[in-house]
Parts: structure tokens; sequence; C-alpha cells
């Protein structure tokens, strides 16, 4: 079957009405305006995979091209739509909200870098030299929305066949050496759309994986937080793994089958799964310097440490609450304050059955068990003001965890003996 030429019908069969008079109107202003507006990148491809996406990105050109013909733009289309301009950035491009969802204006542009990793320097280009610059084949497909050709592919670099074939291709042989954060895009692509790596991308992606060395961590961060943002994150983790990826981070760092099993089983039990508890489940491997070294290789905020350092911590922690019938209060003291995720990936990797029971038990019950009564409860009951109030507190916390108390009344007869005693 040939390559489709245009995506006008998908468009409007497939997108939900709001979506779909948007793109119209706002290919019939730009036109009206003197700009030439395209609907470019995840959700050209997406339609013609009969996928559903929500925010269009579009890219805008000028005959006179300037880089703020997409901030203007996204102003006379804010002021037509009942919109609002949300941001505008120095690199020619736009956020317009309206009602519903985001659309991203971008000025067709190149960019040059002084060095590596400074921030472009951008001008103004045509949509070829544009979409020059993008990662995939499957990802250059753009859809004219001008009103005479509305839906009208530009198709340079063969993505429509690509697409058809299930082929993910670079635009040339050393596309990931320029941004080696293409290769975790390319596992996240290839599993998420179905698609595989065509021979010659493969093999360049292999040669070149010792390139991720040199990238920032925040760079990597961002596409592998991307990843753990997937509906099933261990599809890509595991092809990142497959092609070698991870040791370059760091050299004991990896994805084996067990962790995918893990992420499914923990899915499969109905647990509230964050992005972070895929960052637990590659942490659960790790010895502590390693985790360290993860920690210092992606410069990870205060929230992605916890969970690898957590993780470390439990690994250390795990074989104290293997003792002969361990009362929930201890299992409480060992494990609060320690993040979520980290406590959930170890409740599916934990060599022993009967602590990852204690595990859950203390997700599902303990961790939100309190007191009856509160400090100003035992004020009331005559409990002097000052350190024997917090300690009363955790006393009574441990009775009700252990079950020694169960009512309000069985907490103030304890308190009373206290005081009593
Ligand atoms: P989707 O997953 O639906 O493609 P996305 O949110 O992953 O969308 P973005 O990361 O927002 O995609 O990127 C949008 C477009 O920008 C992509 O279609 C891609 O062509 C291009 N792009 C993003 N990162 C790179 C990169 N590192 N190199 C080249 N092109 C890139």
């Amino acid at each position: 079957m040939p390559a489709p030429t245009t995506i006008g019908h998908l468009i409007d069969e497939q997108l939900p009405a709001d979506l779909r008079e948007f793109l119209h109107t706002a290919g019939e202003h730009a036109a009206g305006e003197g700009f030439r507006l395209f609907l470019v990148g995840g959700m050209v491809r997406d339609l013609l995979l009969g996928r559903l996406s929500r925010d269009p990105d579009l890219l805008v050109q000028s005959a006179n091209p300037s880089m703020s013909d997409a901030p203007d733009l996204a102003n006379m289309l804010a002021k037509a739509l009942g919109g609002e301009v949300a941001s505008v950035s120095q690199f020619g491009t736009a956020k317009l909200r309206v009602s519903g969802f985001e659309a991203d204006l971008a000025t067709a542009r190149q960019e040059t870098y002084a060095f590596s990793g400074a921030l472009p320097d951008v001008m103004p280009a045509t949509i070829e030299e544009d979409q020059a610059r993008r990662d995939f084949t499957v990802n250059t497909l753009a859809a004219d929305l001008s009103p005479d050709a509305f839906g009208t592919l530009l198709d340079l670099h063969g993505g429509a066949d690509d697409l058809q074939q299930g082929t993910l291709r670079v635009l040339h042989d050393r596309s990931f050496q320029d941004d080696p954060t293409r290769l975790l895009r390319a596992a996240r692509y290839e599993t998420r759309l179905g698609l595989h790596m065509a021979r010659e991308t493969e093999a360049a992606a292999r040669r070149d994986a010792e390139r991720l060395k040199h990238v920032s961590g925040d760079r990597v961060r961002h596409e592998l937080e991307r990843i753990f943002e997937e509906a099933q994150p261990e599809l890509p983790l595991a092809r990142a793994d497959d092609l070698v990826l991870f040791q370059t981070l760091v050299s004991t760092l990896e994805w084996a089958p067990e962790l995918s099993r893990a992420a499914q089983a923990i899915r499969e039990a109905g647990h509230e799964t964050t992005p972070l508890l895929y960052l637990a489940l590659l942490s659960v491997p790790l010895a502590k310097g390693n985790s360290e070294a993860l920690v210092a290789r992606l410069n990870a905020p205060v929230p992605w440490a916890e969970v690898i350092r957590d993780t470390h911590t439990l690994r250390v922690r795990l074989p104290s609450l293997a003792t002969e019938k361990i009362l929930p209060s201890t299992v409480y003291a060992r494990l609060s304050g320690l993040t979520t995720e980290s406590i959930l990936a170890w409740s599916a990797l934990a060599p022993d059955q009967t602590i990852r029971g204690l595990l859950l038990s203390f997700l599902m019950k303990w961790q939100s068990v309190k007191p009856h009564l509160t400090g100003d409860d035992l004020l009331a009951l005559g409990v002097p003001q000052g350190p024997q109030i917090g300690e009363l507190l955790q006393e009574l916390l441990n009775a009700r965890l252990d079950d020694v108390v169960v009512t309000r009344d069985d907490e103030e007869v304890l308190v009373k003996d206290r005081i009593a005693g």
C-alpha cells in the first residue's frame, strides 16, 4: 500500500470536535495573516497510527521570517479564539491555552551551538530545515493546515513509509552522536508505538551508546522521567538495558527481567504507582557507592535522591525485619519516613515472603494508624506540658499498632495509668 499523502480525513474523523475545529480555525487565521501553519510531531504520527494525542505542536512559517512569528500568531489566535498565551520563550516558541488543551507554537528555526551543552543560538529557517533537526523520520511529518491544502502531508524523510513499515529510523548516521539522549528516546518510541529500529539505526545506537556518558545529568534525567511516565515503563527500560545504555551512566546499573516482573506485579496488584516507583526499582540492585554515584550522575533533585537513597537504606534494613513474631510497632519504626516508592519496590523484590508481607502491611495499614488522643487531650487529662506528651503519644501509637489498645477509652486508661504510676 502506498504511504498516505494527507491526514485531513484523519483529523476530521479521529479528533474530538474542539481540537478539530481549533486546527481548522488556526489554519484559516494563519493564512489570513500571511503565515503558513503546520501540525507537526507526535500528533501527526499518532493520527496515522490511530492513536489519540491531545496537545498539538504547530510550526509557523512566514514570507519574511522572524523569531517572533509564533508568539505573534499565538497572540492573534488567543484573541480570536478566547484563549490565552501562557508563555513565550526566547527561542521563538509560545504556548497557547485554549479551553481543554494547550498548543505549542514554534517558529520554524535552525539551531547552532557555540559549544556542546550550550544553549542554542536560534535563527528563523524554512520548515524543511526545521524538520531536519528532528530525531526520527516518523517525527518529521508535518501536515499543512492552510484551508486550501488542509491535511496535506509534508514528508521529506520518508516518515509515512517508515510508520507503515513499523520502522524507527534516524535521519543520518551521526544522529545519536549529535544528541545521545535520542538513544533513550528510541527505546521509548519503539516500545510505546510498537516500532523496531531500522538495522542501520540499531547498529548506530549500539556503536554510539557510550556517548551517553557525556550528556548532562539533567538531560538524562529528563528522558528517564519521560520513560517512567509511560504506561508500561518496564518495556523501554528493558530495551534501554538491551542497548547497554545503563552501564554508561553507572557501571553496575542494569534493568534485569525480574525488575520488569516486579513492575507488572505491583501494577496488577492495584497499587497506586508514580513515575518514581520505576526509579526505585532501577535502584534496587545498587550497592551503597553505586546509589550515590547514580544520585550524582543524574544530578538528582531531592525527591529523586530520596528514592534512590531510601531504596539502599531498605536493602540494609530488610534483614532486621526477618525476626520471628516481629511487632508492627517495630516494623513501623524501621520504615516510617522512607519513601513509599522504595518500600513498594522492595515489597515485590525482597527475597523473603514474610518481609514482603510486612512491607505491604506497613503501606496499606500501619503507616496511617494514629492514636485517638491528641496532645491537647493528654493535657486535658492532666499530663504536664513537656517531653512526656511526645513520649506518651509515641507509646499510644505503638500500643495501637500492636493492638494493646483499641478504643479511645483504652487509650485514656493507659494514659491515666502512666500519670498515676
Ligand atoms: P511524543 O511522545 O508524542 O512524540 P514527546 O512529548 O515525546 O511527544 P517531545 O519530547 O515533546 O515529544 O518532542 C517533540 C518533538 O521534538 C518530537 O516529535 C521530536 O521530533 C522533537 N525532539 C524532541 N527531542 C529531540 C531530540 N533530542 N532530538 C531531535 N528531535 C527532538
